[in-house]
């Protein structure tokens, strides 16, 4: 199903020594042009963490620099693509909640993120203001607290983009109402330096907060990410991981096999494999439920239970997450897609 694309979102200006720049990423990616940095960043932001791209190999596939600079594929013409993928614009109580399941309130606390990354099934979602007001975020956490649900979920963006003072802020708004907030960001692997001692007490002075991270390929876990999701972790919180199955990044058994394999050793539990939602725009980035249930199977064979992600899929209808396999029983995902 085709969408017209959204309005262009202004682009972003990188900060000096925090985020690569245009024109240093034109000088050192000699397959990257001008045009497509522009015209990709017109319909997505483009925003690189120096310590990612420091992480990257400079060929066109690597598959760190895969994920954060844009490629001409972005701009052709995608007739499976949709604005809203996982059917959330129908399900906002307000502007910046999301309401699929009773128990459940989602948050977008920010449209910023560390880093833009290129699949992001959110990425239609720029053009408007990058924050909530403080009268939009009173009036959510308001909503929250009165609507019945048990856990909160902080999305966005990314919820770590915001400063500790608004984020603690949140979580002492919607207690004692809301028992559980669930916070998930891709901060401790793009910004691991996001994470600071002063972050994680006050987290854990918080808790029950639960952490689900992104990570998407093994190379992702250096040295300041082990010591970010070790900090996390020690402070008892627990942390649990989300990766998304992407063409030409980890569609590998051998790739997933490390990434959970590592993952478990840091103990962060690899939570699920989520199938590519088919955002306008990401059709490089899809891999087919038919390949994905195999590579699934193959992984199973090859890890521990501990190290199995679940694959599932968020359909478009906004019924919510369900396995792979269910999906396309059920006829709601077919194989080809
Ligand atoms: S960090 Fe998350 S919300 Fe931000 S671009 Fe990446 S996938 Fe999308």
């Amino acid at each position: 199903m085709s969408e017209e694309r959204p309005t262009p979102y202004r682009v972003e200006r990188s900060r000096a020594g925090r985020v690569l720049g245009r024109a240093e990423a034109l000088s050192r990616l000699s397959w990257l042009t001008a045009e497509t940095w522009e015209a990709a960043s017109r319909m997505f932001p483009v925003r690189v963490p120096r310590g990612w791209f420091d992480r990257s190999r400079p060929e066109a596939d690597d598959a760190l620099l895969r994920q954060a600079i844009p490629s001409p594929e972005e701009l052709l013409p995608d007739g499976e693509g949709r604005v809203d993928p996982v059917g959330e614009r129908s399900l906002k109580p307000h502007p910046w909640l999301v309401r699929k399941h009773d128990d459940r309130m989602l948050l977008l606390l920010t449209r910023r993120c560390h880093l833009y990354c290129r699949y992001c099934f959110r990425r239609n979602d720029h053009g408007g203001p990058e924050d909530p007001s403080r009268e939009e975020l009173d009036e959510a956490l308001a909503l929250a607290r009165a609507s019945g649900a048990r856990e909160l979920i902080l999305s966005g963006g990314d919820p770590l983009a915001v400063r500790d003072d608004t984020l603690f802020r949140v979580l002492d708004a919607v207690r004692p109402e809301v028992p559980v907030v669930r916070i998930h960001t891709r901060a401790p692997i793009t910004a691991p330096r996001r994470v600071t001692d002063e972050l994680v007490r006050g987290l854990r002075e918080r808790a029950p907060v639960w952490v689900l991270v992104h990570a998407n390929h093994p190379r992702e876990l250096t040295g300041d990410v082990v010591d970010a999701l070790g900090r996390l972790v020690d402070a008892g919180l627990p942390v649990l991981n989300q990766s998304v199955l992407l063409a030409g990044v980890n569609d590998d058994v051998d790739v997933l096999a490390e990434l959970s394999e590592r993952l478990v050793e840091l103990r962060v539990f690899p939570y699920y494999l989520h199938h590519t939602d088919a955002a306008l725009g990401n059709a490089a980035f899809r891999v087919d439920a038919e390949r994905g249930l195999a590579l699934h199977d193959a992984l199973a064979r090859r890890v521990s239970g501990v190290a199995l992600p679940r694959y599932v899929v968020d359909p478009p209808d906004g019924s919510g997450k369900i396995g792979v396999l269910q999906a396309v029983q059920d006829g709601i995902l077919s194989r080809r897609s």
